[in-house]
């Protein structure tokens, strides 16, 4: 077997951790292979060429449309489709990120379109919608659940099998670095899909950019981390009106560090930031926690 390809269960078989390349750093992600179906498909060319190769694969789960969950679906044309109605759009035309980005005529549209060449992206076509609690029936032991966890985009999934309790979580991505700084993204649902996994009975989880997490109460921890580094967030945010009697807009939090606390890709960078705090701010206002004034915010 190749070593980035490794069973996840002694107990039930079919069911696999394939490692992205890189460990899954960006422009790469992790996989799950159950049975016939693949979630994701950002592991590497190479990687999926190799896995085609040893495996049927007949079905292709998407858990959203980022490109580094995407890239190489055009590799298994053959194959099934599927994705939730709200990821559809940019999922078949590649083009469609760029405003979901909001970096239309940035530097980093260009940066975007040649990430899309290098990656060889394509177009595919999706042929099933799928929906929350959809279950698919995969061999006689296993039973493959649709949960539908929005907030990192409007359309987000995660997939859980209900038999051997393994959960993808997709972008609930377990990191230092959870992520909100696309358009169709937010924040309050984020948080909710959130609760909605450590809600689970769940015995192991692997998530896009993370390997394999194992034992209720390590997940429980790592959920409880990845809380704390949302609160530390609106900790940062919530300081700043604290500091300034004058109503806060949000091209003031431009550029501050609130969520990268360093710049590697700047550009990029603090469009997503903005874009982010934009979400905690909406946040705030639904919990009362701020009023609007004039064009900008104040504390209530
Ligand atoms: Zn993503």
């Amino acid at each position: 077997m190749e070593d980035f390809i490794i069973p996840l269960s002694s107990e039930f078989d079919g069911i696999y951790f394939i490692e992205g390349n890189q460990r899954a750093r960006y422009p790469y992600s992790h996989s799950m292979l159950i049975g016939d179906y693949l979630i994701d498909t950002g592991i590497s060319h190479k990687r999926l060429k190799t896995l085609k190769k040893r495996f049927p694969i007949n079905n292709v789960l998407f858990t959203h449309w980022h490109e580094d969950h995407i890239s190489g679906n055009y590799l298994l044309k053959d194959a099934k489709f599927y994705c939730h109605s709200k990821d559809k759009a940019p999922i078949e035309n590649v083009n469609e990120m760029i405003p979901l980005y909001n970096v239309k005529n940035t530097p980093v549209e260009d940066e975007l379109n040649s990430l899309i060449k290098l990656l060889r992206m394509q177009n595919i076509k999706v042929d099933t919608i799928i929906a929350d609690n959809d279950i698919f029936k995969i061999g006689d032991q296993l039973k493959l659940k649709v949960l539908f966890t929005p907030g990192h985009t409007a359309g987000h999934c995660a997939y859980y099998e209900l038999n051997s309790k393994i959960a993808f979580l997709g972008d609930i991505d377990l990191t230092r670095h959870p992520y909100y700084g696309n358009l169709d993204a937010s924040l309050i649902k984020f948080e909710e899909s959130i609760a909605k996994i450590k809600a689970l009975d769940i015995e192991t989880v692997v998530t896009g950019h993370r390997g394999i997490i194992e034992g209720k109460n390590k997940i429980d921890e790592e959920i409880d981390k990845y809380m704390s580094i949302l609160q530390g967030r609106d900790e940062r945010i919530l300081a700043f009106f604290s500091e300034r009697s004058r109503p806060i807009e949000l091209d003031n939090l431009r550029e501050k560090n609130i969520i990268y606390r360093k710049y590697t890709f700047k550009d990029f960078e603090i469009i997503a930031e903005l874009l982010m705090i934009e979400k905690h701010l909406e946040k705030f206002l639904k919990e009362g926690i701020i009023a609007e004034k004039k064009k900008g915010y104040i504390l209530n």
